[in-house]
Parts: C-alpha cells; structure tokens; sequence
C-alpha cells in the first residue's frame, strides 16, 4: 500500500485505469492437463498473472514425521520466478512466500476429503510466472482444479478473489497499480457449495460497511469464476470422452 497523489486510478466516469467497472474481473482462463508428469495440473492466466499449478498424491508422507495417522497433510508450495516482476526477485522462499504457502494449504486441507487418505501428503507446487496483483488468490483458484483434475475427492472447489479499496471507493480485483497504490486489499476464498469462508485476510483499512461491500462483490465474483474452474473440467472430461469414442 502506498500513496500517489500523481496518479488517478479511478476517472471522474467511474472505470479504472484499465477501462474496468469497480465490481468488473479481469480477464480469466483456465486450462488443466498443461504438464505430463503431474498426477493433476492446471495454468490460470488472470488479468496479467500467468501461474502453474502441479499436484502430485496422495502418496505417503515424506519425511514420516510430518505424516498425520488421521488424515493426508495438504503441502502447498508457493513460488514466484526471479523473472515473475520487474525488478528481479530473488529465487528461493522468504517469509511472504512461506506465508501464502501456508494459508494455501490451509484453505485447499479444507476443500480436500482428508479423512480418506491418512498417513498420505498431497504436494501442490505452484509457480507464479508472471505477477500482477492477486497471485495468491489465482494460485489457490487453479490448485484446486488442478487437485479436482488429479482425481483427488474433494468436498468443493475453492475459489477466491479479492477487493480493495481505491481512492475512497470498493472495487473487486485489484491490479497491480490499485494494489500499490490503493487504501486496501482484501483476499478471500470461499467453498462455493456451503459458501465457507476458507482465506481471508486483509492488508489495510476498512470499515464494516466498505468491509461488508468489498465482500459480498467478491461473493458474487466467486459465482463466475467457479464457472470457468468448471468449463475447464468439463474441457479435459469432454476431450477423454472423444479419445474413447476414437473421435
Ligand atoms: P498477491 O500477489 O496475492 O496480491 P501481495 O499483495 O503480497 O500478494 O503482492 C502484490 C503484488 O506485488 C504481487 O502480485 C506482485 O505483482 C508484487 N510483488 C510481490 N512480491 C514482490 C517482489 N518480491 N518483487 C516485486 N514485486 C512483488
């Protein structure tokens, strides 16, 4: 977060500095099947973040003392490539990598059946090739299709966007600039089945009401996107079915 009184990131129409409504997405795509040697893989490109996503498992924990007798243990590895912003960024973890690893897994533990695999870990790289604003977000929206597209049982999708706030106004998806340069930015994932709040975290100020705004946009924003983790699904499923019909 940061202040720029130079910069106008909202016109006096309203639209953004990318021509976008306050509660318009940015582009989305969805692909699944991208890399052979993953049980389950996915690639999302979501306004300009280009991200990877390979699962492998469930397979049996390693090393054994991270295994859990009840239940799989959901690893999620979160990484940007030096080349992934402008100026290089160092390879290898840091605390906010190690930190969105972590509410990764947490919120895909709770999408995933668990129960069915104990003693098992299930590794979810993801690789951020390319960053513009919201990567954790769009990582943990295409680790789950790339989890669904392994096979694994899952309860739910997840699926996640964030809103902000810029100039004194709520918008959904923030970009790059609005992130920077913006009031606030408000991650969230929910399970759209039972609408259960799975990620939720917030970087800056708002109040109950722009709060309450901020979230029921991303909730119907959530609607849309589960869409597109759907089509992509549905994508792979139609393309085996037409190899079995030898189509
Ligand atoms: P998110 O990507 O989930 O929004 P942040 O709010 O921490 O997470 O980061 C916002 C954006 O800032 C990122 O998407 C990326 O474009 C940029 N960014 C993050 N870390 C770095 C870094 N080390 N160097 C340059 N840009 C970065």
């Amino acid at each position: 977060m940061g202040t720029a009184s130079d910069i106008k990131l909202i016109n006096e129409d309203g639209l953004r500095l990318d021509g976008r409504s306050a509660d318009e997405l940015r582009p989305m795509k969805i692909e699944t099947d991208v890399l052979a040697r993953a049980d389950g893989s996915a690639y999302i490109e979501w306004g300009g973040n280009k991200i990877l996503v390979a699962v492998y498992g469930p397979r049996e924990a390693f090393p054994k003392h991270t295994q859990d007798i009840d239940k799989a243990v959901v690893k999620a590895r979160y990484n940007m490539a030096a080349f992934s912003v402008d100026e290089r960024k160092r390879p290898g973890p840091d605390r906010r990598s190690m930190e969105i690893s972590k509410v990764i897994s947490e919120a895909l533990s709770s999408a995933v059946m668990v129960n069915q695999f104990p003693r098992a870990e299930i590794d979810v790289y993801i690789e951020v090739l390319q960053a513009d604003a919201g990567t954790r977000i769009a990582g943990l929206t295409a680790s789950s299709v790339a989890l669904a597209a392994a096979g694994i049982p899952m309860k739910d999708m997840v699926v996640g966007c964030t809103a902000g706030k810029v100039e004194g106004q709520v918008v959904l998806d923030l970009s790059k600039e609005e992130d920077n340069f913006g009031q606030a930015d408000l991650p969230m994932a929910v399970l759209p089945k039972s609408g259960n709040v799975v990620l939720l975290q917030m970087d800056g100020d708002l109040s109950v009401e722009e709060f309450e705004k901020a979230s029921s946009m991303i909730l119907e924003a959530t609607k849309k996107i589960h869409k597109i983790q759907r089509d992509a699904l549905a994508g792979k499923y139609k393309a085996i079915a037409l190899e079995r019909s030898g189509e």
